[in-house]
């Protein structure tokens, strides 16, 4: 298994602003980028005064920071490394006001960065159907949970949010306007291979689930019963716990418009939890394909 990076590590690695952006400049255009005028490869130089590189022959110019979540951003690229390190080793999640401590921004920048960085988890741990013949387990667990309290009137408030993990596998996560089937079902139908085996508990909300091509089976958790057989939802009741503790012990409050970037970033650390090492690995290389 392959080693998890130390912060020791990450800071050799990344002493300083110009070693992150020649990274930058590495992984989204190659070690000699092909020139878009010259239609060539060549050699670029750095230009210290900005974050960019310009071709030897004919002044050309790319800026390695464009279309990643650093891009348009005062904030000194090493400083953006290191709060990207902090999502990959926290176990649950980063708030913004640790950010401002950390390296010392406005809460309002820690705060954007945050949300960019959670974006960008989102974009790289893009959620592909989960179950099927071929899968890990072949057996899929689906769950709502409710996030949230009460509105400034008192009224139920509560989010809506629609798990579907596959058992040993990736878990997706998905904000959905109410519980009612018209919501809950297109998520379903989309998210899980047909064929797959799903587990739920007795909501009506999922019983046209057999009639949709899947081989549907519940638990009855009104009557106490949690697990018969292969058929339980532990796995995704396991996210739901550890989603609501993140949210409950190191966001003060989430707002409904920015909750799926916020179970993005819980999807992100689940679907990875036995590959560590990569976590943080694919935050310094998948970034949208340079242009
Ligand atoms: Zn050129």
């Amino acid at each position: 298994m392959m080693k998890n990076m130390t912060i020791k590590d990450f800071k050799n690695r990344f002493p300083d602003d110009d070693a992150c952006l020649q990274h930058l400049k590495i992984v989204r255009y190659g070690e000699t980028p092909i020139c878009k005028v010259c239609n060539k490869r060549r050699k670029y130089y750095r230009v210290s005064t900005r974050r960019c590189y310009s071709c030897e022959r004919c002044g050309h110019q790319i800026y390695p920071t464009a279309g990643t979540p650093f891009e348009n951003t005062r904030t000194s690229l090493t400083d953006w490394f290191h709060v990207m390190f902090m999502f990959t080793t926290s176990r649950n999640g980063v708030s913004a006001k640790e950010v401002q401590r950390t390296i010392g921004v406005t809460y309002k920048t820690a705060w954007r960065m945050c949300n960019r960085i959670r974006q960008y988890m989102g974009y790289i741990d893009r959620d592909d159907p989960v179950g099927g013949t071929h899968s890990f387990s072949g057996i899929v667990e689906a769950d709502k949970a409710f996030i949230g309290g009460k509105d400034k009137r008192g009224e139920d408030d509560k989010a809506v949010v629609l798990g579907i993990v596959e058992r040993g596998g990736e878990v997706v996560a998905t904000h959905i306007p109410s519980r009612q089937a018209r919501h809950v079902l297109p998520v379903m139908a989309h998210y899980i291979v047909k064929g797959s085996r799903v587990a739920t508990d007795e909501a009506r909300v999922f019983q046209p689930l057999s009639q949709n091509g899947y081989w549907h089976a519940t638990v009855n958790h009104a009557q106490k019963e949690y697990v018969r057989g292969e058929v339980h939802t532990n796995s995704i009741e396991g996210f739901w716990a550890n989603v609501k503790r993140g949210l409950s012990g190191t966001y003060v409050s989430v707002s409904k418009k920015w909750l799926q970037s916020y179970l993005w970033e819980f999807e992100y650390r689940y679907n990875y939890r036995n590959r560590p090492y990569l976590m943080m690995e694919l935050m310094l290389q998948k970034f949208p394909r340079a242009v």
